[in-house]
C-alpha cells in the first residue's frame, strides 16, 4: 500500500474565536467561509513539500486544560498555537499553552517541540492590541517559529505555518 514519506499528528490550540478553524478549512480547501461550526475535528491532509509527501493528521480542537486535552498534547507531534491580533487574552493563553505543552511531553528534547506560534486575524489591523513584536519576542523566547496571518485574505501565509511546521518536524516521525 502506499504510505507517504512524511506522517504527523498536528494539534492546532487556541482559545475561542481566534481562528483555529478558519486556519484549518484554509489549509483543506484555500477557502475562508467565514462561519465555522464548534465540531470538533481531525482531518487528513496531504501535499507534496521539497518533493516529498507530506500528510498532515490535524486536530482543530477547542481550548481546555481538562484530561481530554491533556491526550491531545501527547498525541501530537506537532503544534499550532493561534492568537488574534485583536484579543489581548487569547496572546496570554498562548504562553501559557507553551509551558503546559513542554512539561505534558516532559521528554529529553522536549526544549526543541515543533510548535508554531500564529497571530491570526492581520487583516483586522485597525482593531490590533498585540504587537507584531510582542508576539516575535514570545516565540524568541520559547524557540518557536513565529507567523503573523491572516486566514480570511491571505491562503499563502496558512500554508507558510504547516510549511514552517513540517520544517521544523522533519526526521521526527519518518514513516517507512
Ligand atoms: P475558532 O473558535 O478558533 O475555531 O475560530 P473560528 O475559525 O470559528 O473563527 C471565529 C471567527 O473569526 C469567525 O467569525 C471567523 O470568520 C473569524 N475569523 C477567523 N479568521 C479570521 C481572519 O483572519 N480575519 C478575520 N477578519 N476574521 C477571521
Ligand atoms: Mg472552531
Amino acid at each position: 500500500t502506499h504510505s507517504p514519506d512524511m506522517e504527523a499528528n498536528i494539534v492546532v490550540l487556541g482559545t475561542e474565536s481566534v481562528g483555529k478553524s478558519a486556519l484549518t478549512v484554509r489549509l483543506l480547501t484555500r477557502r475562508f467561509i467565514g462561519e465555522y461550526g464548534d465540531i470538533e475535528s481531525i482531518y487528513s491532509h496531504s501535499f507534496i513539500l521539497d518533493g516529498r509527501e507530506v500528510t498532515l493528521n490535524i486536530w482543530d480542537a477547542p481550548y481546555s486544560e481538562t484530561p481530554l486535552f491533556e491526550k491531545k498534547v501527547r498525541w501530537a507531534d506537532g503544534y499550532v498555537l493561534i492568537y488574534s491580533i485583536c484579543d489581548r487574552a487569547s496572546f496570554n493563553s498562548v504562553s501559557r499553552l507553551v509551558h503546559t505543552i513542554k512539561s505534558t511531553k516532559d521528554c529529553p528534547g522536549a526544549d526543541k517541540t515543533p510548535i508554531v506560534i500564529v497571530g491570526n486575524k492581520r487583516d483586522l489591523h485597525h482593531r490590533r492590541t498585540v504587537l507584531s513584536e510582542e508576539g516575535r519576542l514570545l516565540a524568541l523566547n520559547a524557540d518557536c517559529h513565529f507567523y503573523e496571518v491572516s486566514a480570511a485574505e491571505n491562503y499563502h501565509s496558512v500554508l507558510m505555518v504547516f510549511h514552517g511546521l513540517v520544517d521544523r518536524m522533519k526526521d521526527a516521525k519518518p514513516t517507512a
